[in-house]
């Protein structure tokens, strides 16, 4: 078809059976700037418009052979010609052949004997209306292959449905993911291919997909996990929105999210691990500290001990004599079984200590909590001559802890306070243990007069294998942050308003 271009404007074929009536119309717009075709049948004006690129036909509807009627028809029937505008130009001026005229694709319609003014405005009218609609119709194709472009670079596979359901576009990222070709969907019913995970589960109601919510109800419904099932069966977990479209229908946009699973789990499986790696650390401190208590413990023991041994003799001795006083008897016995009970609470109370770290997590009073660990530290109190001193708010809210756990950190922060009164002249005031509330935390806090810490040690306590003391590991305080964070709790320092060093566990209350 021959280009506008090589005639640099417009064109325009003039057609009718009237040779006078083709030369008035010819004069009428010549010099307006288009080039004129002529036609003198309905014949030759479809064979003109079949190689030449027409703006507009201006069409006399009675013909011999075929009629302008008929010639509008077959023009709006091509592809390569429906655009054209025609304008019809007829004597016959009643209103059945405007209506006929407009029905075939007409754009307007002249009378005649026309107005040479008319034809001339009305003819730029609409080849400018022409021109304008070509323009816009570039326009669209270029943005429809932007669009395109678009769809097919995305990495998220993007599905189109309708309002019914149906799908009405697929991208190749979508085709990639669900190994469903666009030939095997479009035009399907999305819930019918049973695509996503919510199409196979609730195939009775299909109310419930987020799809059917999205083109039906007008939601948007994001899942950050669900799956698609491959046309081979196999499900594919994806990340999806399915968000409604303003003009009908919804789109359905979904990421393989298989990589980011994988990375999610590894970094699951390598906090699990880390989280063990600190309860293993932590069990190794208790067992290093109760080495360390060790030798008073065993003086501990042995005292009730010796008492067994001489209860038991003087029973047996009692049991000899030949008249038994049973009165005193059951009260040497009675006294045995205390001391018994005593050696063992002991034993007890370290075993429980060092035990394995698989207690979990138990509701507790934080009152009968730092009993417990006063008890274990009575030992270490009475050899270095330290008294504890419990300052104890009643009634506090409970706390879910581990138990062990809580008490290996009071017990650091004690066996510290302890030793750093030990030698020194504040030894008599001993060492404070507090329990109370603290802006809204449940709190423990322990006080000593010693000589407090020195910038050094307070920019770097907290940090593993920092430490002061001679053979000291320096691993205590930071096991006892791990497991109070760990808690959701704070561990901290202050100095202390009359010397020494005052350090504190705010915990979480429970529910
Ligand atoms: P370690 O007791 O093995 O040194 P910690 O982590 O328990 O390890 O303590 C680190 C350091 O903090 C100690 O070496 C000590 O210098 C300092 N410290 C802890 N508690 C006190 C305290 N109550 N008074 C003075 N210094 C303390």
């Amino acid at each position: 078809m021959d280009n506008v271009n090589e005639y640099g404007g417009e064109q325009i074929l003039l057609v009718d059976d009237n040779p006078i009536n083709l030369q008035i119309l010819y004069k009428t717009l010549q010099g307006s700037g288009y080039r004129l075709l002529v036609a003198k049948s309905g014949e030759a004006a479809l064979e003109i418009a079949a190689r030449v690129r027409l703006s507009l036909v201006l069409l006399d509807i009675m013909m011999p052979g075929i009629d302008g009627f008929e010639v509008c028809r077959t023009l709006k029937q091509d592809p390569r010609t429906q655009d054209v505008a025609v304008i019809f130009l007829s004597a016959l001026d009643d209103s059945v052949a405007k209506v006929r005229g407009f029905a075939m694709g007409g754009v307007d319609y002249i009378a005649k004997p026309f107005q040479a003014d008319e034809v001339v405005a009305r003819v730029r009218t609409h080849v400018k209306i022409h021109r304008l609609e070509s323009q816009l119709a570039r326009r669209n194709s270029e943005l429809e292959e932007e669009n395109q472009k678009i769809l097919n670079a995305v990495d998220e596979g993007i599905i189109g449905l309708d309002h019914d359901g149906r799908i009405t576009l697929i991208n190749p990222a979508a085709s990639a993911i669900s190994g469903w070709s666009a030939g095997d969907v479009i035009g399907e019913r999305i819930h019918s291919l049973g695509l996503f995970e919510a199409d196979r589960a609730s195939s009775h109601s299909e109310q419930h997909t987020p799809a059917f919510q999205a083109y039906r109800l007008g939601q948007t419904v994001r899942r950050d996990q669900d799956w698609i099932y491959r046309h081979d069966g196999k499900a594919i977990p994806v990340s999806l929105t399915c968000s409604p479209r303003k003009e009908g229908g919804a789109v359905v946009i979904f990421r393989d999210i298989s990589e980011w699973l994988d990375s999610e789990e590894i970094l699951r499986h390598t906090r699990e691990e880390l989280e063990s790696q600190r309860q293993h650390l932590a069990h190794i401190e208790r067992l290093s500290t109760s080495v360390e208590m060790a030798a008073g413990i065993a003086h501990e023991v042995n005292q009730p001990l010796t008492a067994v041994v001489n209860y038991s003799r003087v029973g047996k001795r009692m049991v000899e004599r030949d008249v038994i006083d049973r009165q005193a008897l059951a009260e040497v016995l009675d006294k045995l079984d205390r001391q018994a009970v005593r050696a063992a609470d002991v034993i007890q109370r370290l075993r429980s200590y060092v035990k394995k770290p698989d207690a979990g997590r138990e509701r507790v009073d934080i009152e009968l909590l730092m009993q417990d660990v006063i008890a274990l530290a009575e030992v270490d109190s009475r050899m270095a001559d330290v008294a504890i001193h419990f300052e104890c708010q009643h009634e506090l809210p409970p706390v879910v802890v581990d138990v062990v756990q809580i008490q290996q950190v009071a017990l650091n922060l004690i066996r510290n306070a302890m030793e750093a009164v030990a030698k020194t002249p504040s030894r008599e005031f001993g060492v404070v243990l507090q329990t109370d509330m603290e802006d809204g935390w449940v709190c423990f806090r322990v006080s000593d007069r010693g000589p407090g810490l020195s910038a050094e040690t307070e920019a770097n306590l907290f940090h593993p294998f920092f430490s002061t003391k001679v053979g000291g590991m320096g691993v205590g305080l930071s096991i006892c942050q791990n497991i109070v964070q760990a808690h959701g709790g704070e561990i901290g320092y202050r100095k202390n308003d009359t010397g020494g060093a005052t350090f504190y566990c705010r915990l979480p209350p429970a529910d």
